[in-house]
């Protein structure tokens, strides 16, 4: 059994997740593509038991992204803790990159891939810098 930590980007929120991290997919459907930001969202799910907000649970905002699901987030950065839906009950859904370390966590399928934009699928035949070209 291992832990994993996570925090937002101001670090005012701290949370612990107590076992391990056995499901994780990428959700490609719009209205996460709307809370993130970004082309898709890699979601961790993790039984409620599991979770454990450390530090900031005040500074957590809430908000009704759909009438299934409710997303948590710092009130202070913006970004994603957590989400709960309604057809998960007792589980938290993560984002895996609020997770201090993402690398080990590797989804296992894509979900809602009727809205999956048309040039994911080929992201690793662009072309790739280590760090940002220089200009
Ligand atoms: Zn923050
Ligand atoms: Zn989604």
């Amino acid at each position: 059994m291992s832990e994993a930590t996570g925090s937002c980007r101001c670090a005012t929120v701290k949370y612990l997740v107590k076992n391990d991290i056995k499901m994780a997919a990428n959700c490609h459907c719009t209205i996460c593509r709307k809370m993130t930001g970004g082309a898709f969202a890699s979601i961790a799910i993790v039984d409620a038991a599991d979770m454990e907000i450390l530090e900031g649970k005040n500074a957590l905002t809430a908000y009704e992204v759909s009438e299934n699901a409710v997303k948590h987030f710092c009130s202070k950065c913006g970004s994603p803790i957590y989400n709960l839906h309604k057809g998960f009950p007792g589980k938290y859904m993560i984002p895996i990159g609020s997770l201090d370390n993402p690398a080990p966590i590797t989804p296992a399928v894509n979900i809602h891939c009727e809205n999956m934009l048309p040039w994911v699928g080929s992201i690793m035949e662009m072309t790739n810098f280590d760090k940002a070209p220089e200009r």
